[in-house]
């Protein structure tokens, strides 16, 4: 008989990350393309407002909380250990709220500044009358995703008038689909992963001069919108009185799918704080290929089975064979790591979140509190940490980025719950 082995949990140190290097971007994102996006959402805010009820309380402003937590078992009750609560965020029930609702409105917006129906000046409530629903309902706006993308950009993009089609690869949760249909958003099935998806969308809008392509793995667009959770974060620290500095540096946890949403998260935080913050991805084991990117530099468009990962894990929205170049070249010489772990961590963390903090995640956020864990029982999380400057990880705040969960329906996540509390039992206590 076979023991069954202790599931993995592994840290890689990126050997490029510098904080003081220049490296040029390919795709070239400046502090003011960021600020432009978090304008943007500020000018649609009363229009989302006006289309979301549940917009109402914030004005149309979409931002989670970051919430303190004060013990949360797999980590020492002492840890200064903060949640950036993403998982709760309205409409789109996940991290992806930013980025792809801030394409929509970046297309809606040219086209409405073009027709004439508005200028930058004017109230863009005005885009809820018929004269824009009817100019919105000539265009189709389309997306490959695994599940939470698409959930986002159909929404927003219905709700505005348009025609909105989401390609979804086979790993999305049917109760992912069945939200957007309630929304009037055509859902195509594929066979097949998250590239092929992305790449049949792709194809398809190309045939349809009125039909835009939101592209996950090269959009800067969704990019910059993902970027502003880092102006936001960086408001809630200030009103939290947490010092980001030299002594008081910010460690940030994020899982990684395709790399747009961390790495926009990421990017936008490095400009704000440089060498003070300090980010990591967290991957499932068999879908790591950010990291099997940066390790491979020389091999553009690595996928994950040429190294012999299945791209099978529970973690549908991190279900991806091939990392996004923009993510990629933005990450290069920003990212000081990347934790990978098996399936069975994503169910004893969410549960652990449940249980010691009645936080509701979905699978593929819960890989996040895996970080400081790697950081705290690795060698290599112990060879990082020795770099710092003394006592500094002591006093170092954590973020835990908690990436989606709203939506999930009650049944799926009492099946999470309890799969989560038998391996919870083995790994943590
Ligand atoms: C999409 C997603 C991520 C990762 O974002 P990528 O841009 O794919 O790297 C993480 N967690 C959840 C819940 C997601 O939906």
């Amino acid at each position: 008989m076979c023991k069954p082995s202790k599931p993995e949990l592994n840290l890689w140190l990126n050997p490029d990350n510098n904080p003081y290097s220049q490296t040029p971007l390919k795709f070239s994102i400046t502090y003011s393309d960021i600020k432009r996006a978090e304008d943007r959402l500020r000018r649609f805010a009363p229009l989302l407002a006006l289309l979301f009820p549940e917009l109402r309380m914030t004005n149309g402003i979409i931002e989670s909380e970051l919430i303190h937590i004060s013990s949360s078992s797999p980590l020492p009750p002492t840890a200064n250990l903060w949640v950036k609560a993403d998982h709760a965020l309205p409409i789109a029930g996940s991290i992806k709220a930013r980025g792809g609702i801030h394409e929509v409105l970046e297309f809606a917006e040219q086209l409405a500044l073009k027709e004439g129906l508005i200028t930058t000046q004017s109230s863009y409530v005005e885009l809820s009358q018929p004269a824009a629903k009817k100019l919105f309902s000539q265009y189709t706006i389309a997306v490959g995703s695994t599940g939470n993308l698409g959930l986002s950009i159909g929404v927003t993009a219905a709700a505005l008038g348009f025609k909105a089609v989401v390609h979804m690869s086979k790993e999305a949760k049917s109760w992912k689909k069945t939200h957007l249909r309630q929304r009037e958003v055509t859902v195509i099935e594929h066979e097949g992963d998250y590239a092929l998806a992305v790449q049949r969308g792709r194809e398809q809008a190309n045939c349809n001069p009125h039909s835009y392509f939101i592209d996950d793995e090269r959009s800067t667009s969704l990019f910059c919108g993902y970027a502003v959770a880092a102006f936001r974060l960086q408001h809630q620290l200030l009103q939290q009185h947490i010092p980001i500095d030299n002594e008081h540096p910010l460690f940030v946890y994020i899982p990684c799918g395709v790399g747009g949403a961390p790495a926009g998260v990421a990017y936008g935080l490095k400009l704000i704080f440089n060498e003070n913050v300090h980010c990591f991805f967290i991957e499932p084991k068999q879908s790591a290929c950010f990291s099997l990117q940066l390790q491979h530099p020389n091999i553009p468009g690595l996928s994950v089975y040429d190294m012999g990962q299945s791209n099978h894990t529970e973690a549908d929205g991190l279900a991806v064979p091939v990392a996004s170049e923009l993510a990629i070249s933005a990450m290069k010489n920003r990212l000081a790591g990347v934790v990978t772990i098996d399936d069975e961590y994503l169910f004893a963390n969410l549960y652990a979140l449940h249980k010691h903090n009645g936080i509701k995640v979905e699978p593929s956020a819960a890989a996040a509190l895996s970080g400081p864990a790697a950081l705290l029982t690795t060698e290599a999380g112990q060879k990082y940490t020795n770099q710092l400057k003394e006592d500094s990880f002591q006093a170092a705040t954590h973020l835990v980025w908690t990436t989606g969960g709203l939506f999930v329906p009650d049944d799926e996540y009492q099946s999470f719950l309890t799969r989560g509390e038998k391996v919870y039992q083995t790994l943590y206590q």
